[in-house]
């Protein structure tokens, strides 16, 4: 049922910049070995804001590794070889129905889909469902049938019994084969070669796809070696139990558009969650359609416009967006055309009430809406939120309220509570669906009442709120599903109905808990960057790098590439402050992994001591060298001036387990600058195998 999708998009060269979205790029690594990465990253929202190419940032990364994988196994003749037999069944179809006479066949050529005129269509639709299968109706007189590599020649025998109206059937599929004749035009037929790279032509046994992609997984550092402490971004337990249903084949054997009455275990998961995610946030309704955050915030300040216009207010189209906003949200704002006016922070991180009061005023005739995170993407419980929603309130604006840092509110506040009108949820964050390597997503709004008619619906499933509002007038449709990426909404279900109400409270406070004791053990060696009153952070604290850019020329960056070293995973870099890195432990991880995080940044704040002292040299050191990988490590000539040891084996942990990267510190000017989207060339690949194997 509305699987997660992701799309591909291909473009000629001279529109490569203008790609949205990420594009992995080749570069160079420290030793000159070619390298992946994906470029041009800093063209994206956080330095684009409004300009960005796209608002999208959780994609479907993990999706489009699956049909990636689908065409590395089958390769270029596999695929020709389906495709032929899936136009083959096709083809079976119409040359049976000409037989049987009882329906005539339209729209040649097809593909997999043939277009029938019939004298019925519902009777034949009634008929086809009575054995098990669903046909789209067009019209009173149109049917389409769609034929895939999971069709058999028994189903279309089926369609025939079907299409002849009780009558026998006087020929099977089978013995039709000599008959059925290639439809599509040879003017669109394929005739240069695809697929050429080595990767589509050699993986084509089960046991080559498995070492293969285990050979790429292995080059992963994920949950299964060590905590991923990217703030903003809530990297929590993906629990065994939550993930199980994913695979029950009654959620994933069902197609979008089939109808509700077969799908009646979806719609009583879409009601519950949704009349939990209410009771969760204070909102009155809920729209499962929107694919992630991003989507999340487009959809709601959608709905904000139709409110507006609704009550005679088109113009309203101004949205004020603080500067430490995600860059999400102007990005939305702007593809929902709004107007963006930028407010301010104080020294503290907080948004400048004062500033955000006068830009509401300058612009009471025409505010739209307030986009705000809470707490801060400064990771604070910003103590002004109440007076910033009133503001906006009293100026006529809605308030959008950013999602993301949910984390730090289930049991304890809510949006709704708090005063905003409409809020997304990163159920890929907060509620537990795995979201490593970028997606698959869920961002699911909820509003309050007055804004809940407005909630998107879809022109082939009707949907809208949930629970529903008294009247519906939806603004359109956000996805091309009606309940967005519903397969994976069993996750976050499973979720809150095992911890329940005092689990999830509680997963909160252990979340705060885990930032606070992380930021005190930090404290002594990095200052922390914000704090709330109480001199407290909530789930997510800023170590501000800027002073040991002074003092021994270390950049984020390198302490990010040393910490792979450790067998860690850089916090969020430079995000959102500059010259910064943002911790966001979760409430999923043990003290034990807690210390072993802090034990790593303070045994990386003694080597950056040692430049401070001129003991090590600043330009070359154990952070400017890193990430050392075992090429460069285990190569003849080692010409460091620290040692190997030092370099591989800087904490005692790693002696118990370590995670080799897999190459050196990759040139990210080099790689923006030569933008090649090509995958490595062939002998490259021949010599990866060759080591890999060896
Ligand atoms: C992740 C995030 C978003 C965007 O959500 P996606 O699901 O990635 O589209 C927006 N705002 C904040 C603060 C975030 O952390």
């Amino acid at each position: 049922m509305a699987v997660p999708h992701a799309a591909f998009l291909a473009t000629s060269q001279e529109y490569k910049r203008m790609m949205p979205g990420r594009i992995i790029g080749v570069s160079v690594d420290s030793s000159g070995k070619p390298a992946l990465r994906m470029a041009m990253q800093t063209r994206e929202q956080h330095i684009r804001r409004d300009k960005a190419t796209s608002n999208i940032c959780t994609a479907q990364a993990l999706l489009a590794n699956m049909a990636a994988m689908y065409a590395v196994y089958h390769g270029p003749e596999g695929l020709k070889t389906i495709a032929q037999r899936v136009h083959g069944l096709a083809g079976a179809f119409s040359v049976g129905l000409k037989k049987l006479g009882t329906a005539e066949v339209q729209g040649l050529p097809f593909f997999d889909t043939v277009k029938v005129k019939c004298a019925d269509a519902h009777a034949i639709a009634d008929a086809a469902y009575k054995s098990e299968i669903n046909l789209r109706v067009v019209d009173a007189k149109t049917i389409t049938v769609s034929f895939d590599e999971t069709t058999t020649l028994e189903d279309v025998d089926e369609l025939f019994k079907v299409f002849s109206g009780g009558k026998p059937v006087p020929f099977t599929t089978a013995s039709l084969a000599p008959e059925v004749k290639n439809v599509i035009p040879s003017g669109l037929t394929r005739e240069s070669p695809y697929l050429t790279h080595p990767i589509f032509n050699t993986y084509h046994t089960e046991h080559e796809l498995l070492r293969y992609m285990h050979r790429l997984q292995s080059k992963d550092l994920s949950l299964c070696h060590s905590m991923i402490p990217l703030g903003s971004c809530t990297m929590k337990l993906n629990a065994t139990s939550e993930m199980m249903p994913v695979t029950f084949p009654n959620f994933t054997d069902i197609h979008p558009f089939a109808p509700t009455e077969q799908s009646q275990g979806y719609q009583e998961m879409f009601d519950d969650l949704g009349n939990l995610l209410c009771t969760i946030t204070g909102f009155d309704s809920f729209s499962l359609q929107p694919n992630a955050g991003a989507a999340g915030e487009y959809a709601g300040l959608m709905v904000i416009r139709a409110y507006h216009k609704a009550r005679g207010d088109h113009h309203r189209d101004v949205c004020i967006i603080p500067v430490s906003a995600h860059g999400t949200n102007p990005a939305s704002a702007a593809m929902c055309g709004m107007k963006i006016v930028a407010v301010g922070t104080d020294a503290k991180g907080n948004i400048n009430v004062e500033e955000l009061r006068k830009a509401a005023e300058a612009n009471r005739d025409n505010l739209s809406a307030l986009m705000v995170t809470y707490p801060s993407t400064h990771g604070v419980y910003e103590e002004g939120i109440d007076e910033i929603c009133k503001i906006i309130h009293d100026n006529g604006g809605q308030v959008y309220m950013d999602g993301a840092n949910m984390n730090a509110q289930v049991g304890l506040t809510s949006p709704g509570f708090i005063g905003a009108d409409v809020c997304h949820l990163n159920l890929h964050k907060t509620f537990c669906i795995p979201h490593g390597g970028g997606g698959p997503g869920m961002g699911p709004i909820g509003v309050k009442k007055h804004l809940a008619p407005y909630l998107p619906s879809h022109p082939v499933v009707a949907t809208g709120g949930i629970p529903a509002p008294d009247q519906s007038q939806p603004l359109g449709t956000i996805s091309a599903a009606p309940w967005g990426s519903a397969l994976i909404l069993p996750i976050s279900y499973t979720y809150i109905a095992m911890m329940g109400s005092k689990g999830l409270t509680d997963a909160s406070k252990i979340a705060i808990l885990n930032a606070n004791y992380m930021a005190k053990r930090l404290e002594n060696y990095y200052p922390i960057l914000f704090r709330g009153v109480n001199g407290t952070v909530a789930h997510e604290f800023i170590v501000d790098l800027r002073g040991v850019k002074n003092t021994a020329g270390i950049e984020p960056e390198d302490v990010a590439k040393r910490l792979m070293d450790y067998g860690f995973h850089a916090p969020t870099m430079s995000w959102p402050v500059p010259g910064t890195l943002m911790i966001e432990p979760t409430e999923s991880e043990s003290k034990a992994e807690l210390d072993r995080f802090c034990d790593a940044l303070i045994s990386i704040r003694e080597e950056i001591a040692e430049i401070e002292k001129g003991k090590a040299d600043i330009m070359n050191n154990v952070l400017k060298g890193a990430p050392h990988p075992p090429s460069l490590l285990m190569g003849n000539a080692w010409t460091k001036p620290y040692s190997r040891e030092d370099a591989a084996f800087p904490a005692s942990w790693l002696r118990v387990a370590k995670f080799w990267p897999s190459t050196g510190r990759v040139d990210n000017v080099y790689g923006d600058r030569n933008l090649v989207c090509t995958l490595l060339p062939a002998s490259q690949v021949v010599e990866e195998q060759a080591a890999a194997t060896a």
